[in-house]
């Protein structure tokens, strides 16, 4: 098992409280015994296990997301402290930062510092107004899109590339969701499902493949060349032309990140927050234990090796797009009853949206290259 990415929970709070939100809404109740900012002693520790574990597993590159809660709320001064930290403790290893935030906070200051320190940004938006309901302020539940919007229009000004996450609103339509990311010039676009265990399954995301269908149609065919990247869709359109071994949610890889607490705790990623109350939890903590030693945590070896054989329940074993699909996110997969022993709750999305564009590709690509890959025309009755 290789580690390459760890997401560091800088603070346990945040300004917003998403209707949808694994770290504070879904019965996950971790944050409330958790510092609300990852002190020093903290820092020290993980810059001086990744140091160690680069320097034993010999890894040039390796990747620190800061998140939270909202990463922005604990000030530029704690990123100065890390990063000179890292400097002097980080020997041999190009360490690559990003930070996620939810764009409320962004201001022209923080763009200069993100790009002083090379740190790359990613915002989290869901769409116009519609599609941005769940997102509100934690003080009076007051939607929170036109300070996110305000936030992602200033930093543009200042940052060259300044990819979204976005969670899927099915109640949106799908022509003004994509015109809406179009218009902001959008470079990179993801769209997350929204997290769902049996237990949780809300109906209103029933039709979540037929939407993505269609999000997939207006991108595919769209000939303007500045259109964004959907990550979604090249990662499928890659794996089905064999040039890529997929993400958490697709595929056939393994993924290799896992999460450090403001207390220092490592965890397994906060996705899996919606199966339980302390579910992505490992009895291991950064101040004493190396990064190595989730290795032995159970959850973390389930969400490591989510798409091979070894966790994947018996439909996804024979299913006949396995490798594209990889059976969705591990959390996705969760019931009281079987535990991950399901498919994913999304499973004919998946079937619907993978069929859709391997058949659309078929259509498309010259036939030698589509000989060549070896992919068939995939009918209703493919699905098991
Ligand atoms: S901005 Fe992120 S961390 Fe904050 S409430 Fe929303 S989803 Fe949760
Ligand atoms: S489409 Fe369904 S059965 Fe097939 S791999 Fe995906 S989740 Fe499993």
């Amino acid at each position: 098992m290789i580690i390459r990415e760890i997401v560091l929970k800088v603070t346990s709070t945040c300004n917003l409280s998403c209707k949808y939100c694994y770290v504070f809404n879904q019965g996950d109740t971790s944050f409330l015994h958790e510092p609300k900012v990852m002190n020093e002693d903290v820092i020290i520790s993980v810059l001086q296990k990744v140091n160690n574990y680069c320097e034993l597993h010999k890894l040039n590159n390796f990747f620190i997301v800061f998140h939270g809660g909202e990463p922005l709320i604990v000030g530029h001064e704690f990123y100065e402290k890390f990063i000179s930290l890292s400097n002097k403790i980080i020997k041999s290893v190009k360490i690559h930062y990003t930070l996620q935030t939810n764009g409320t906070l962004l201001s022209e200051k923080w763009c200069n510092f993100f790009n002083e320190f090379n740190i790359t940004v990613g915002v989290s938006m869901d769409g116009n107004k519609l599609s941005s309901v769940n997102r509100v302020f934690k003080n009076n539940n007051m939607e929170a899109y036109d300070k996110i919007l305000e936030g992602y229009n200033t930093a543009k000004q200042f940052i060259q590339y300044l990819p979204i996450l976005s969670v899927i609103n099915t109640s949106a339509n799908v022509s003004e969701h994509y015109q809406f990311f179009k218009k902001l010039k959008v470079p990179h676009m993801d769209c997350l499902f929204p997290d769902s265990t049996y237990e949780k399954f809300d109906k209103n995301a029933k039709h979540l493949g037929r939407w993505l269908v269609n999000l997939f149609d207006l991108w595919y065919f769209d000939k303007d060349e500045n259109k964004p990247i959907i990550r979604i869709f090249y990662i499928i359109i890659r794996l089905l032309l064999g040039n890529e071994a997929g993400c958490e949610l697709l595929g056939t890889a393994h993924n290799g990140v896992i999460n450090i607490k403001s207390n220092g705790n490592i965890e397994s990623v906060d996705s899996l927050k919606i199966c339980g109350d302390g579910f992505a939890r490992t009895k291991y903590n950064i101040l004493r234990d190396e990064l190595d030693s989730i290795k032995e945590s159970d959850v973390f070896y389930k969400y490591y090796n989510s798409h091979q054989d070894d966790v994947l329940c018996e439909k996804c074993k024979k299913c006949i797009i396995k490798e594209i699909c990889g059976g969705g996110l591990l959390a996705h997969r969760f019931s009281k009853a079987n535990g991950f022993n399901n498919p994913s709750v999304y499973c004919k999305d998946l079937f619907l949206l993978i069929s859709h564009i391997q058949n659309t590709l078929i259509d498309d690509l010259p036939e030698e290259l589509t000989d060549k890959i070896q992919i068939q025309k995939l009918l209703n009755d493919d699905y098991n």
